[in-house]
């Protein structure tokens, strides 16, 4: 099977990686994510997965569009609760991925996004199947969260960058979220809190 697998970084790699191999499959991998913010971090983790694909022989498809934020914003819109915004992240990302495949006459594609535990799984499953159809290919679904704690050893042994935060500014907010709110309860401490026109 030829296969395009969508990667969201290096970490995240390591353990699909694995069992596509241990499957007899040797994916392409594919790289197109605009929904890393800021651009400082888009950059280690693409260093991040550089390591990984050297390390792992692993051929690679660069999405020449590279950090189009504005296309990631464009997709999500002013859907920026959690719930909404994710599957539209997903489904940009994964359309991107299908075309790709398509077009290098692939068979299939694929997405470590279904490794993450943090993610919307059924949804990811359900947005690959639906663009796979529409591509005339097939969506190669694994739960790769099964390999969880031995895709985080693998990664620490390889001493690669793991991000604290899916990719986001949303992202990076929630997982700051608790600091966020103890910062503005010490500045309110500090002087007078208020916004402006409050007397
Ligand atoms: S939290 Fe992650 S999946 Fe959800 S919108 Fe942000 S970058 Fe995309």
């Amino acid at each position: 099977m030829n296969l395009l697998l969508h990667i969201c970084c290096g970490p995240c790699a390591l353990y699909p990686l694995e069992v596509l191999r241990d499957e007899g499959i040797v994916p392409v991998g594919y790289f197109f994510n605009p929904n890393i913010h800021p651009f400082r971090e888009y950059e280690r983790r693409v260093e991040a997965l550089r390591t990984v694909a050297a390390s792992c022989h692993l051929e690679m498809i660069w999405d020449s569009r590279g950090y189009d934020i504005n296309m990631w914003f464009r997709a999500v819109g002013s859907d920026t609760e959690q719930k909404l915004r994710c599957p539209a992240c997903y489904e940009m990302r994964l359309e991107a991925a299908a075309e790709t495949a398509a077009a290098s006459g692939m068979d299939a594609f694929s997405t470590t996004l279904l490794y993450s535990r943090y993610q919307q799984h059924q949804a990811i499953r359900d947005t690959g199947v639906r663009l796979a159809r529409r591509h005339g290919l097939k969506f190669f679904y694994r739960d790769f969260r099964q390999g969880w704690q031995r895709g985080i050893e693998m990664a620490v042994k390889s001493g690669i960058y793991r991000q604290p935060y899916c990719g986001c500014v949303f992202s990076e907010r929630e997982r700051y979220g608790a600091r966020e709110k103890r910062l503005a309860a010490s500045l309110a401490s500090e002087g007078r809190a208020g916004r402006p026109g409050e007397s």
